[in-house]
């Protein structure tokens, strides 16, 4: 007999958070009242609000990652262009979230810190990192560097420009 392989490709972070795989429907996010459905975790407000009396409650992944402090994107925005630039890429990488939040709910900033002339910051997931690093690089060109911890806990993406 002859197996079926399906090839999926291989995801260069390991996302600890998203066991247990599957929760009883509907679960409700306490926190942030994320409304998990059809094994994914949706943002549908209205339908949270309607099933909230018999739904379960547990927190979503990215609500824990945010108590736990367990980042799996680091960002470090640095160079003289982002001194001179601060509000406008502040308001890019804010733009950058609303966005992929729309694609899931999951992905959010949770930090970020301004210290002088760099800024760093910390999201839930390496999609939401790796996305503002391309955003920044297609807006302003510099240099852009995104690198996989060794042990796959999360992704460091450096943009500078001078
Ligand atoms: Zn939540």
């Amino acid at each position: 007999m002859r197996k079926i392989i399906r090839k999926e490709p291989k995801k260069k972070v390991d996302d600890p958070y998203l066991l247990p795989r599957s929760l009883p429907e509907p679960t409700i996010c306490p926190s942030c009242n994320l409304l998990y459905h059809d094994k994914r975790w949706i943002r549908n407000d209205e339908l949270a609000n309607m099933v909230s009396m018999i739904a379960y409650k547990y927190k979503c992944p990215s609500c824990r990652k945010i108590e736990d402090h367990y980042a799996m994107g680091i960002v470090n925005i640095s160079g003289n262009f982002y001194v001179n630039h601060k509000e406008e890429i502040i308001n890019l990488v804010k733009n950058v979230e609303e966005k992929e939040i729309l694609r899931n709910p999951l992905d959010r900033i949770m930090s970020l810190k301004n210290v002088k002339d760099k800024v760093t910051i910390e999201t839930t997931s390496e999609n939401l990192a790796i996305a503002i690093g391309k955003a920044l690089k297609r807006a302003y060109k510099g240099n852009l560097e995104i690198k996989f911890s060794s042990n796959n806990k999360l992704v460091r993406v450096n943009w500078q420009r001078d």
